[in-house]
């Protein structure tokens, strides 16, 4: 049986104005706190001290949220040494007893993860610039990877899968670490994915280097912390904040390295799997998650109320900086007009502003290369498109970017993602289907695809035709739910296996059959 018993965390409701209400005095005596983030690593001394790093909150300039300190490369060697000594060391462990253990570990971080949610949510907030609902939900997914990443622990980590075979002979299937493992996670998803890349390694029984991304280290700092007070060893978990391409060209680049788990730029990802493919000695493991030009498809039979909701929490919600995020609307041309009125509408509704008060709906963006490049992108399209709408009201300070819907003639005017809450709009004729599914698969990314039609045989063709990862028919589509939407694309999208399916952790092993005449 592949499927682990699943069990997600509750979150919070924010709806509920006592919910909401005590999460806010929760969160009141982290709003003026300073975090420190120093190289989590186990070496007898840090050869070169790197001088502190301030992070400052993405909508408010003056709100110091902590410091972070970096790890030279010249590190990088004894870091390796440690946890290739460390991985050695435990997988000699009766394999029992260790996989015991390490289920014991991942159970109790999703609890401490809870107990310290209201920390938790206000680094996500200050740190990151998330909207409090999705810094709950950036809490409940980082304890759901846990506890359902530990499940699998089950299923031939502890004891060998019995395989069959001839009468005398007693065939097994065993599941052990690879060895060490560098994460390499992303800051739209700080903690969750920061986690469910760790936690899924530790499963499989390997030793890690973490290297979170620079803009969100307080966050995995703290995370990490925390998962040493739930048990784990700091020799088989370090944490190595710093440059992205200093740090990645040397851990990447060493022999020692038996795989990388990434999250990030389709860009990045083939530099790691060059610098990995270069390297003498063992082949690595890579396992890539990327962007993606994902699309909805709305044909005349829609519900356009339903339609509009969907698209303004797929393409504006997170300021549209998820993987997952709807970047083009295919309004099929009898509908068009009517949602295109309806979407007008709802922009005007949307709040932009303070990411940790309860009403926003929209915070800023994380960085003022990505306003820069964003408000690039938007007059790129005022000038080669139609505006349709465009959120007015949005604050001068901090990095906020205006949520604006862009019609174009085709997506292939759209070279890479823009990660960010712009939505570009293509009107299709019905006898157009064909091209439009083969325009968006011709874009080589293959991450998520939405389908609005009230007619089964339309949104089955098309869930079938689209070369994606992850299809919505008839909803939004983002907010995969670990075990209910296992995520992750294919093509330019990534490698696969999906976060938060049935086979992330096993990616993470090395299978080993022992063949015994009795
Ligand atoms: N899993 C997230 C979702 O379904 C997206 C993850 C990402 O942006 O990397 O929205």
């Amino acid at each position: 049986d592949i499927l682990a018993p699943r069990k997600n965390s509750t979150g919070l409701n924010l709806n509920n104005r006592d919910e909401c209400d005590a999460l806010v005095a929760g969160m009141q005596r982290w709003q003026t706190h300073q975090w420190h983030a120093r190289p989590q690593v186990q070496v007898s001394s840090l050869t070169t001290y790197q001088p502190d790093v301030v992070v400052r909150c993405p909508f408010s300039a003056r709100d110091k949220v902590g410091l972070v300190q970096w790890v030279h490369p010249d590190d990088a060697y004894a870091i390796l040494q440690t946890a290739e000594h460390a991985f050695k060391k435990w997988n000699n462990e009766p394999r029992p007893a260790f996989a015991a253990l390490r289920q014991t570990w991942l159970y109790t971080l999703a609890d401490v993860l809870e107990e310290h949610r209201h920390e938790l949510i206000t680094l996500c907030v200050r740190e990151a610039g998330k909207t409090l609902q999705d810094a709950v939900d950036e809490i409940r997914e980082a304890v759901d990877f846990c506890r359902y990443y530990a499940g699998f622990i089950d299923n031939g980590f502890a004891e060998p899968i019995r395989l069959p075979g001839p009468t005398g002979e007693l065939n097994q299937l065993h599941y052990e670490g690879r060895g060490i493992w560098l994460c390499i996670s992303p800051w739209n998803f700080p903690l969750a994915i920061f986690i469910g890349q760790i936690t899924a390694a530790i499963a499989a029984g390997n030793a890690v280097i973490a290297k979170p991304a620079e803009a969100t280290s307080l966050i995995a700092a703290r995370a990490v912390e925390l998962a040493y007070s739930a048990g784990i060893p700091q020799e088989l978990l370090q944490c190595v904040p710093g440059s992205g391409p200093i740090l990645g060209d040397v851990f990447c680049n060493d022999r020692r390295l038996a795989g990388v788990a990434f999250t990030g730029s389709h860009k990045t990802a083939h530099k790691i799997a060059m610098d990995l493919a270069h390297r003498r000695g063992p082949i690595a493991s890579f396992i890539a998650e990327t962007g993606g030009q994902n699309a909805m498809i709305v044909d005349s039979t829609a519900l356009p109320e339903q339609v509009v909701k969907d698209i303004i929490r797929s393409a504006f919600g997170s300021a549209g900086q998820r993987c997952s995020a709807l970047r083009v609307l295919y309004l099929q041309e009898d509908i068009a007009e009517e949602v295109i009125r309806l979407l007008q509408g709802a922009m005007k509704e949307l709040v932009v502003g303070n990411p940790g008060d309860p009403a926003t709906d929209i915070g800023p963006v994380i960085s003022m290369q990505a306003k820069n490049a964003l408000h690039a992108h938007s007059r790129y399209l005022k000038s080669h498109g139609k505006l349709i709408a465009k959120v007015e009201d949005v604050p001068e300070e901090g990095f906020y970017v205006a949520p604006a819907a862009y019609e174009i003639e085709s997506i292939s005017e759209l070279e890479d993602e823009h990660f960010g809450p712009i939505l570009h709009v293509i009107r299709y004729r019905n006898a157009d289907l064909d091209t439009v599914i083969e325009d968006i698969n011709n874009t080589d990314f293959g991450l998520t695809l939405s389908v609005h039609s009230r007619n089964p045989e339309v949104s089955g063709l098309i869930a079938r035709s689209a070369r994606v990862g992850n299809v919505y028919i008839n909803r939004d589509q983002i907010g995969a739910v670990v075990g209910v939407q296992p995520f992750g694309g294919l093509a330019r999208s990534g490698t696969g296996p999906k976060a938060g399916g049935p086979d992330y952790v096993r990616r993470f092993a090395c299978e080993r059959t022992v063949s015994i005449n009795t």
